[in-house]
């Protein structure tokens, strides 16, 4: 039998409202903080993603799905959306055209990762990059943006992190007071920290090794080896934070080890979805712009992970939307009458009312049945004795009452029975 592919879920009718219910409040909310939507190709070249993620990332040196297309040119199924957004500001001059340009997003990503609860190997983010200011209201604005998003949606049990790694001089500097630290401890640390400390030490704080975890607990903190400009900002964006009543903790282990990451950084995760706990995460990438051959600009943003929100959203209970019931079901009583019952459907859904009909010769029994099934709130009778008066039949599902009607009244009278 022919299967979806390791890793990749189909979203069946039965789940899709829940979908809908996150993208509606994502795009809802974008907006109202005048976001607007991008949307870029699924694939690009492949050392779009090499060049900005970096080579030595898990991404780009084991999870991407890389191959040659016909042309013989190496494309990539976009890992993540940030080289992509930065790809189309600079190849349309986005900035020539607004000098601030907040984007938004709702798309497919795809990681060759180990698949388990919460991690797929196609999965879809939503997010946001905003292209061309430095400030840090914006670097707020995205933590608060990614908040307000996941409140709104009903999740209680999270938790906003945030750190700043300065600029990239500061964090140089930094960088070798931290390997001062480890050295003496190199040959304890795991195998992958101990590679992870020549080619990018900062990533030791991700580790997952008990050991290396004790041995970071008491490494000098990058936090406390900020540049001015960067502390300064960092207590800005912490006012704000305060300021809009948004929870938050210092996180001095939460860092990006890419060299274009500046300044704020920040993650949210939930206490309910077991190891894989983070929702979103983000940051400022002022170097990103440069480094994909751009004028040097500034960038600010973040990317949430819907089916890891959706799984949270299940664990805490939260009621979800289930697939919405009907407004009516017409049953056909004389099957002579076809032509006519199906004209009265579609007068009804022309009339925005969400209907359905029979299309498989059942009987007036079978049709019954099928409406109770789809929860319909009326049912019409069609096609009875007062069919030769041009009449039919109404019935209220909630209150068993029934009426019969012309047949021009039926917007009416089905209005009157939805309680509209
Ligand atoms: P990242 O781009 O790695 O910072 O991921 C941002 C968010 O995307 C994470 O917090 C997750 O919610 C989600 N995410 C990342 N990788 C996966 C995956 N393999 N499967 C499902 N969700 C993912």
């Amino acid at each position: 039998m022919l299967k979806a592919i390791y890793g990749t879920k189909d979203v069946l009718p039965k789940d899709i409202e829940k979908w809908n219910y996150v993208e509606d409040i994502v795009k809802k909310i974008f907006t109202s903080f005048n976001y607007k939507e991008i949307r870029t190709p699924i694939f690009e070249e492949t050392g779009l993603f090499s060049r900005s993620i970096g080579e030595e990332t898990d991404i780009v040196s084991k999870e991407m799905y890389t191959f040659f297309d016909r042309g013989e040119t190496s494309v990539t199924l976009r890992p993540e959306m940030t080289a992509s957004v930065v790809r189309a500001f600079i190849e349309h001059s986005l900035a020539n055209q607004s000098s601030l340009n907040k984007l938004f997003y709702i798309a497919s990503m795809f990681r060759q990762e180990r698949p388990q609860a919460g991690r797929l190997r196609q999965f879809h983010q939503f997010g946001a990059e905003v292209l061309g200011s430095a400030s840090p209201l914006l670097d707020a604005e995205i933590i608060i943006l990614a908040y307000t998003i996941l409140k709104s949606l009903g999740l209680k049990d999270i938790t906003v992190k945030i750190n700043s790694l300065g600029i990239t001089s500061s964090r140089k500097a930094y960088i070798e007071i931290l390997k001062e630290y480890l050295e003496p401890h190199l040959h304890e640390l795991s195998e992958d920290s101990r590679k992870r400390f020549e080619k990018n030490v900062l990533r030791i704080f991700d580790s997952k090794s008990e050991n290396d975890i004790q041995i970071m607990k008491d490494a000098p903190k990058l936090i406390d080896h900020l540049d001015d400009e960067s502390k300064q900002e960092f207590q800005i964006v912490q006012n704000i934070l305060q300021a809009e009543q948004i929870p938050f903790i210092v996180d001095s282990s939460l860092v990006r080890g890419l060299d274009y990451y500046s300044k704020t950084t920040f993650e949210i995760v939930s206490g309910k979805v077991g190891s894989q706990s983070a929702l979103c995460g983000g940051g400022r990438y002022d170097g990103l712009i440069e480094l994909l051959g751009g004028t040097p600009n500034y960038g600010v943003g973040f990317a949430a992970g819907i089916e890891r929100i959706i799984l949270a959203l299940q664990n805490e209970k939260t009621e979800l939307p289930g697939n919405s019931v009907l407004d009516v079901y017409v049953v056909l009583l004389n099957k002579e009458l076809l032509n006519e019952y199906y004209l009265f459907a579609t007068a009804l859904r022309k009339n925005n009312f969400k209907v359905e009909i029979d299309y498989l010769s059942r009987s007036v029994k079978a049709q019954m049945r099928e409406a109770n099934k789809l929860q319909t709130k009326v049912v019409v009778l069609f096609g009875g004795d007062e069919f030769a008066e041009n009449k039919i039949v109404i019935k209220n599902m909630d209150t068993s009452s029934q009426q019969v009607i012309p047949l021009e009244e039926a917007g009416k009278e089905i209005l009157l029975s939805l309680g509209a």
